[in-house]
């Protein structure tokens, strides 16, 4: 719902003033719904024709015998920088479904801990880093460590954990530990990436979840990042039911826990 000012047996200069300004918000909402449809159309339209793309190129990279070394190098910058230009599209398409609420989440009940594993084993071999996961059950009912449950979307859990862990290795020198820990307590589930990178300083830690907030826009580049990734990890998550936050200190790494409820509790 929306706004309204709504004044039965005011003056009418202030009932004038109430309509104006209703229709002002009105206006404005309805700009604003515009925008974003705008984004979505827009993401939506180049990511097909830049798929397309992205596919000639890898099939011309597995061809690439014949080519000159400066060629195939051409060739590889053409593929990886297509790829961050779809991804971002693929970011700003997410982001514009769920600010007008159409972010579709599949929900099921997701083994955790399997999916660490799982997160930890896809991301190792492209890493320098080890990637370690700790697993810890904090509740009254033991040590069943094994199965540790949420419900939540799968595939978005995934990316949650995928975008976190790419900002760990994007920000610390290769050969630093990663890793990713769970905790279960009693109400919540606690999931930890810890890295032991050049940390974050604390006026900018409540901003990096903004929208295209970096705090080194030139060291961000040249990683990759559009400064929308932590962004949708805020949305995501939220949208699972959870909250994010981060701890850092300069210099000296950064953790950021995800937590979820946790689904045998009734509330
Ligand atoms: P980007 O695409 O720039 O990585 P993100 O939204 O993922 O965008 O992150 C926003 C900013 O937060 C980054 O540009 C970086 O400055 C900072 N940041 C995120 N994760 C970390 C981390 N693990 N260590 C240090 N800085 C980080």
């Amino acid at each position: 719902g929306q706004a309204q000012l709504q004044l039965d047996s005011a003056p009418s200069e202030v009932t004038d003033l109430a309509q104006t300004f209703n229709t002002m918000l009105s206006r404005l909402s309805d700009s604003w719904t515009q925008q974003r449809e705008f984004v979505s159309n827009v993401s939506h339209e180049l990511r097909t024709p830049l798929t397309i793309v992205h596919g000639y190129l890898q099939s011309m990279q597995r061809r690439s015998q014949n080519l000159t070394e400066a060629q195939q190098e051409a060739l590889d910058i053409a593929a990886v920088e297509t790829e961050r230009i779809i991804r971002l599209l693929q970011d700003l398409l997410d982001l514009a479904r769920a600010d007008s609420g159409y972010l579709h989440l599949s929900w099921e009940p997701i083994d955790l801990a399997a999916l660490l594993r799982e997160v930890a084993s896809m991301a190792d071999p492209f890493s320098s880093h080890t990637i370690q996961v700790e697993i810890e059950r904090l509740d009254a009912h033991g040590s069943g460590a094994e199965s540790i449950h949420v419900k939540a979307d799968r595939s978005r859990l995934r990316q949650v954990l995928i975008n976190l862990i790419d900002n760990a290795v994007k920000y610390s020198e290769p050969h630093t530990p990663v890793t990713l820990r769970l905790h279960q307590f009693d109400e919540f589930v606690a999931l930890q990436v810890s890295d032991r990178g050049c940390g974050i300083d604390l006026p900018h830690q409540t901003r990096i979840f903004e929208r295209f907030y970096r705090v080194d826009e030139a060291r961000s580049r040249s990683t990759g990042g559009s400064g929308l990734g932590l962004s949708i990890v805020k949305t995501l998550v939220e949208g699972m039911g959870g909250s994010i936050t981060v701890r850092s200190k300069l210099g000296e790494g950064s953790v950021f826990t995800v937590t979820l409820p946790n689904p045998s509790v009734k509330l």
